[in-house]
């Protein structure tokens, strides 16, 4: 097999999937990863990470979230399945317009930040 084809084939095997998705408390959301790492992310800073139209800016990556405007209890109330490759979140403060794609919420992960792992 060509070198660059199974180069592509590994980069895809990468590709974080999450076996769980759920709740790690009243608030904060739990992943569960194929590859056994486990992530919590906290309610509220998920929420101020949102990365729809409306609250980032697509052309320059400009956070619009004011962050005072975000209650402090916000957490989901539902949380639905975007095919393979992301979810949505339904936030008690009625936001409903993110997708948080697989693989950024994986270089999200709170516990990694800092020391490089989850990144590609
Ligand atoms: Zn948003
Ligand atoms: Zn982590």
């Amino acid at each position: 097999m060509p070198r660059l084809a199974l180069a592509a084939m590994m980069a895809n095997a990468q590709m974080p999937q999450p076996v769980e998705i759920g709740r790690a408390n009243e608030h904060d959301v739990k992943i569960q990863w194929q590859d056994g790492h486990e992530s919590i992310y906290p309610a509220r800073a998920l929420r101020l990470s949102c990365p729809c139209a409306g609250c980032l800016d697509e052309v320059t990556g400009a956070i619009r979230i004011i962050a005072t405007n975000i209650p402090q209890g916000v957490h989901p109330l539902k949380i639905d399945l975007i095919g393979r490759y992301a979810i949505s979140i339904q936030w008690s403060d009625g936001h409903n317009t993110g997708i948080y794609a697989f693989d950024r919420l994986r270089r999200m992960c709170p516990c990694c930040q800092g020391c490089g792992a989850g990144t590609s």
